[in-house]
């Protein structure tokens, strides 16, 4: 007897984060698909106030560089001494990968945080995150605590809290489970599908089934907005033609809004048809 194929169950993520401002996470994660997720019991959210593990009455958390220069430095004792709170692997067994769980600095010198990153981490256990403030955080954290440092993308941020708050959301939708229809994360923007590395993909029902391209244009009523009507290929009925029109804007979208992964996009025979028909070769 062939068994339904159920969604792989799991019981609930753990997400942890650092701060020395917790309230910056009101908001942020109590609304939509994340409030879901914690109320269904995927996810558990606790936000770590740092001062509250400095030492001094005046409850200090950063300190002046060794070294000289601009700014003040996060100190390490209150982010070491939080962490040990949270009955954490050990770090050589989260960089052995022995561990399901990842303890992640928030730093703008940090790997480039991805839709790949993103998938990687919905599928652990637990995942922690430091938010860094002032001119960072002491490099102890990251040499000797956290197994990876995350910058969500190349600009300087005040704080570590609007990337923690990005990479909560970007990992939550992930969860088996979080978002109503699971095929809609499997087909948006950046997505790479397994099916196209093979070049054998009839073509994407949405782009991003192209293999870590953008998403196609969406439309809902009204069908004329103003004089602006929805694409009349959308209203024919025809699957094949809407399917392959959802494929070529998808390309026309990437191509003039991020050639770069057209580059390292594998592409099918129909990727190369319509890429030919759309800069005018085909
Ligand atoms: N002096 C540092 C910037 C410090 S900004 C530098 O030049 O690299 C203060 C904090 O904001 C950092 O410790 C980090 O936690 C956060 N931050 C800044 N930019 C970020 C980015 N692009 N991604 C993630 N976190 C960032």
């Amino acid at each position: 007897m062939k068994l339904p194929n159920w969604p792989r169950k799991r019981l609930n993520m753990k997400i942890d984060i650092l701060t020395i401002f917790p309230d910056f996470f009101r908001g942020p994660l109590d609304y939509g698909i994340i409030r879901r997720a914690r109320e269904a019991g995927l996810a558990t959210i606790e936000v770590h106030d740092l001062r509250a593990f400095a030492r001094d009455r005046h409850r200090t958390v950063d300190d002046r560089p060794f070294g000289g220069g601009e700014g003040m430095v996060l100190k390490p004792e209150p982010i070491f001494e939080c962490i040990e709170t949270l009955n954490i692997a050990a770090r050589e067994e989260r960089v052995a990968g022995r561990a399901k769980q990842s303890v992640a600095l928030l730093s703008a010198q940090g790997k480039r945080f991805d839709q790949g990153i993103a998938s990687e981490i919905a599928a652990l256990d637990r995942i922690v995150l430091i938010c860094g403030r002032y001119e960072g955080v002491d490099e102890r954290v990251s040499e000797y605590l956290a197994d990876r440092e995350l910058s969500i993308g190349d600009y300087v941020l005040s704080g570590g809290e609007l990337g923690a708050a990005v990479i909560v959301d970007a990992i939550t939708r992930l969860i088996p489970g979080a978002v109503g229809n699971e095929a809609s994360t499997r087909q948006e923007s950046f997505t790479a599908q397994a099916g196209l590395q093979n070049g054998n993909s009839n073509g994407p029902s949405s782009t991003c089934a192209s293999g870590g391209l953008l998403d196609y244009p969406h439309y809902t009523r009204p069908a004329d907005f103003r004089g602006m009507p929805v694409p009349q290929v959308l209203v024919s009925g025809n699957h094949e033609e809407i399917r392959r029109w959802r494929h070529r804007t998808a390309l026309e979208k990437t191509l003039r809004n991020r050639p770069d992964l057209l580059e390292r996009a594998v592409l099918s025979d129909e990727d190369k048809e319509l890429l030919a028909q759309i800069t005018g070769q085909g």
